[in-house]
C-alpha cells in the first residue's frame, strides 16, 4: 500500500501556514504592510505617486509601478551577498506584473508608485508573501485597486499536490514542483502563474483549485488587517 503523504509540520495538504498581516509598519512611508506565512516574512512600503526620475521614463498617459524586491542578507541560512541580483530583479518584475492588472494609474501621468518589498525571513514563498504585503501597502497608501491581489505557492512534492510550500518541502522529494500563483480572488483572475518542475494537466488543475481556495483565505487575512487599522480608527473618533 502506498505510504500516506505527511507534511513535516503536520499541515493538511490544503492548509496554509499560520498567517499574520499588519498595516503601517513603516511610519514614514505613504503606505506599508507586513505579511507573514509561517517563517516567511515580507515587509512592503510605498513611496509616491511621485515625479518619475529620470524624466525620459515618464509616461504622459499613466503612472508607473516600479518594484524593488530583495532578500535581506540575514533572512536566509546560507550566505547571501547584500544588494541586487538577477533573481531579485526578476522577482521585482514578477511582483509588478502580478499587481498591475488590479491597478489603474491613469490618473497619475508623469509619476511613479515606487514599491519596495524586502524579505526579513525566508522559508520559501517569498515572492507570494511579498505580493500579499505589497497589495496591502498599496491599499494603505490609498492607491485605487479593483481588488486586493493575493498569492500563494502551490505545487507537487513526492507526487502529492499541496499548498503553501515551505523550504523543507521545496527541497524534499526527487522532483518537487513549485507553482507561485497570484489572483484577484473575487473575480477569479490569475495575475501570476509560474511553474518550476513538472506536473500533469490534472495535477495542475487541482493545484490551481487549491490556490484559489487559499487566495480567498489570504484575502480575508488582508481585509482584516485593513479593518484593524482603519475601522478601529473610525470607531475611536
Ligand atoms: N533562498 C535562499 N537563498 C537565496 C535565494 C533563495 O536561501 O539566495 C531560499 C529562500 O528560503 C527562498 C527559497 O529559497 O524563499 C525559494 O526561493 P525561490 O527563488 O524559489 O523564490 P520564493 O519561493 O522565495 O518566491
Amino acid at each position: 500500500m502506498a505510504k500516506a503523504f505527511k507534511r513535516n509540520d503536520g499541515r493538511k495538504v490544503d492548509e496554509m501556514r499560520p498567517m499574520e498581516a499588519k498595516l503601517g509598519v513603516v511610519k514614514s512611508a505613504e503606505g506599508s504592510a507586513m505579511f507573514k506565512a509561517g517563517k516567511t516574512i515580507a515587509i512592503a512600503a510605498v513611496r509616491g505617486p511621485r515625479e518619475v526620475v529620470p524624466a525620459h521614463k515618464q509616461r504622459a498617459d499613466r503612472g508607473l509601478l516600479r518594484c524593488t524586491y530583495d532578500l535581506l542578507s540575514f533572512s536566509v541560512n546560507d550566505r547571501k551577498r547584500p544588494g541586487p541580483s538577477r533573481r531579485s530583479s526578476e522577482i521585482g518584475m514578477v511582483i509588478e506584473n502580478a499587481l498591475l492588472p488590479a491597478m489603474d494609474l491613469s490618473d497619475w501621468p508623469y509619476t511613479s508608485v515606487d514599491l519596495y518589498v524586502y524579505i526579513t525571513q525566508a522559508d520559501a514563498g517569498t515572492r507570494c508573501a511579498g505580493i500579499n504585503a505589497a497589495a496591502l501597502a498599496l491599499a494603505d497608501a490609498g492607491i485605487p485597486m479593483k481588488e486586493l491581489v493575493s498569492a500563494v505557492a502551490v505545487g507537487k512534492v513526492d507526487g502529492q499536490v499541496i499548498v503553501d510550500i515551505d523550504k523543507h518541502e521545496e527541497d524534499q522529494g526527487e522532483f518537487p514542483t513549485d507553482i507561485p500563483v497570484a489572483m484577484m480572488p473575487n473575480s477569479g483572475k490569475v495575475t501570476l502563474l509560474q511553474l518550476d518542475g513538472k506536473i500533469t494537466k490534472d495535477e495542475l488543475n487541482s493545484a490551481l483549485k487549491l490556490a484559489e481556495k487559499s487566495c480567498k483565505e489570504i484575502q480575508e487575512v488582508q481585509k482584516q488587517a485593513i479593518r484593524a487599522k482603519y475601522v478601529s480608527k473610525e470607531e475611536s473618533k
